[in-house]
């Protein structure tokens, strides 16, 4: 049987920063299980083209959530990655970190966003150059998106005009307000922890990356996980890890994978057939993500990203990117983003705002001979700290098969009051002076979906989740707690699980960044390193 001192599961957002730091040190050894394949694709690359890439079934899971019984009884796709890079190579390249409160309120030894902001910072080599609040030369760029001049100023002008004000970067001490988001992409390309973190460690001797290998069982000797089974071209294999195994699977497969090994809450195991070796009740529970809900509105000049989409131009635009990295193509069409309050008196932004100038339906299109979806001006909005709680059960012993995921989307009432304010603020948005002037009239859904009743029955038809699943393996000292707070799994040795399935509760903001961070730490912790001395973030914000 081969064997490592670590076997990490997954190269995603979190595994392929695990694998870089721990490798790093060459009296160590390495196996990075991946069960997808090569990131080395145009759709991947090209920040415009991250909806197509993460709708192709090469690059993704295909998992679904549901039937959703308080949103219509509907399954709702629940898109993950499946390849180098993970969901970071499919992802909508938003870096957004969550607030400092959000950390410091999970309330554990060496996770208050003091003692963090040595990672985020650590990994990141961001535009701005080195502050209190970013780094510079880390491994991950973090570039700025230009405001659109035919969106930004007057969307910034609504904004202010409903009394908000422009907030310059979303990682520092004020954010609430509008502005733009920095993106992980860099010289017209996507930044993915594969192409950040793990090309520049693929020729290290120690590190062993072994795509198109799906880890079926953690194998236990007693209680401890002693190495991992996987599958690779039909064939069953086995690697033993010396010193751990790290589950870098993400919010559905780790949970899946611990439960297959019998590492999981008795009933689900007992249903699923699973022999049962170590009863863990929070093992899948916990299931987070912010619902979302979209809306849309008539352009009323033809200048949003719809005019690249026509054919021909999009072919000479694919061309100067392919060339030079430039055009459209190499930028996200985002026209403003917001944290905001939906009600008063709440101590933290319960919403992120965000507007595109391209429709959601937006296609490649030719006059006469192929329709496109129109000039249209986008928006959604994202609840921040929803209440309802959901769950990733494995129903079968077979790792093929896919877990049964339910979101419980909207169970919470709070979360359906919040999205319908948050619904209506967009609406409020839109008719404001300079954002009504861009607009001629809603179309998605349309003026006819009004009223408490109507808006209700648009949000339990359309919600969907921000992609940002997390929380079904989380960290805590309690019953339902997976991991304590050096990420061991609890009741055995030699298993961590690291990635952004182990936050106890959502932050409030994308999940990328910090899937990142808790990587960087894992990999301290793993290694025995002194964590490095917290960074106050309270006073001077520069
Ligand atoms: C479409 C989409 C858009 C998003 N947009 C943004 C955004 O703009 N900004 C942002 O911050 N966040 C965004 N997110 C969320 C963010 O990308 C994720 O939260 C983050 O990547 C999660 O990191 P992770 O390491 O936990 O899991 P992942 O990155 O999903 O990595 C898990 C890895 O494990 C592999 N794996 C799983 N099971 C096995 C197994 N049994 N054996 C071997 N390998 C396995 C998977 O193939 C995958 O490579 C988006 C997500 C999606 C899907």
């Amino acid at each position: 049987m081969e064997s490592c001192d670590y076997v990490i599961i997954g190269a995603g957002s979190a595994g392929c920063v695990l694998a870089n730091r721990l490798s790093a040190d060459p009296g160590v050894t390495v196996h990075l299980l991946e069960a997808g394949g090569s990131d080395a694709h145009d759709l991947i690359r090209m920040p415009v083209a991250w909806m197509r890439a993460s709708e192709k079934p090469e690059f993704s899971w295909g998992q679904v959530a549901g039937p959703e019984i308080h949103a219509g009884e509907r399954l709702i796709p629940q898109t993950r990655g499946r390849l180098l890079g993970g969901s970071s190579s499919i992802n909508g390249m938003m870096y957004i970190r969550g607030r400092p409160e959000d950390y410091d309120a999970w309330g554990l030894p060496g996770w208050r966003y003091a003692d963090l902001l040595p990672y985020f910072r650590r990994s990141e080599d961001n535009w701005r150059g080195e502050s209190r609040w970013h780094g510079s030369g880390g491994p991950m760029r973090v570039g700025r998106l230009a405001p659109d001049p035919d969106h930004y100023p007057a969307l910034l002008a609504a904004a202010q005009a409903l009394g908000y004000r422009e907030i310059p970067d979303f990682s520092a001490a004020e954010a609430e307000g509008f502005g733009l988001p920095d993106f992980t992409t860099w010289s017209g390309q996507r930044v993915s922890t594969a192409t950040a973190f793990l090309k520049p460690a693929r020729q290290r001797r120690n590190l062993r990356i072994v795509t198109a290998a799906q880890a079926t069982r953690v194998l236990l000797e007693g209680r401890r996980a002693a190495g991992v089974e996987y599958l690779q071209d039909g064939e069953k294999k086995t690697i033993r890890a010396i010193r751990e195994v790290i589950l870098c699977a993400g919010a559905f497969n780790s949970p899946q994978l611990l439960q297959i090994s019998g590492i999981g809450p008795a009933k689900v195991l007992h249903a699923a057939g699973i022999p049962r070796l170590h009863e863990l009740p929070g093992v899948g529970a916990n299931l987070q993500d912010h619902p979302m809900i979209l809306a849309a509105w008539q352009a009323r000049e033809p200048r949003t990203f719809e005019r690249h989409l026509r054919l021909d131009r999009l072919l000479l635009a694919a061309i100067r990117w392919k060339l030079f990295g430039t055009g459209p193509l190499a930028v996200q069409p985002m026209s403003i983003q917001g944290f905001l309050k939906s009600e008063p008196g709440l101590d933290r932004p319960d919403t992120q705002f965000q507007v595109i100038h391209v429709s959601y339906m937006a296609r490649p299109w030719f006059p006469w001979l192929r329709p496109g979806a129109g000039h249209q001006i986008s928006s959604g909005a994202l609840l921040l700290n929803p209440e309802s709680r959901g769950s990733v059960n494995a129903v079968s012993i077979d790792p093929r098969v896919a877990p049964s995921i339910h979101l419980n989307l909207l169970e919470k009432e709070a979360d359906l009051w919040a999205m319908m304010r948050m619904f209506r603020f967009m609406r409020r948005f839109f008719a404001t002076g300079p954002a009504a002037e861009l607009v001629t009239g809603e179309v998605v859904p349309g003026p006819e979906v009004d009223g408490d009743a109507g808006i209700e029955a648009y949000i339990r038809a359309a919600a969907i989740t921000g992609m940002h699943s997390s929380g079904t393996c989380a960290m805590g000292n309690d019953p339902m707690s997976v991991v304590d707070p050096e990420l061991k799994v609890h009741g055995i040795d030699g298993l961590r699980v690291a990635d952004a399935s182990i936050m106890p509760r959502i932050v409030r903001g994308n999940t990328n960044a910090p899937a990142i961070m808790i990587a960087e730490k894992a990999a301290d912790l793993i290694l025995g390193k002194t964590p490095p001395p917290p960074v106050d973030t309270n006073g001077d914000p520069s």
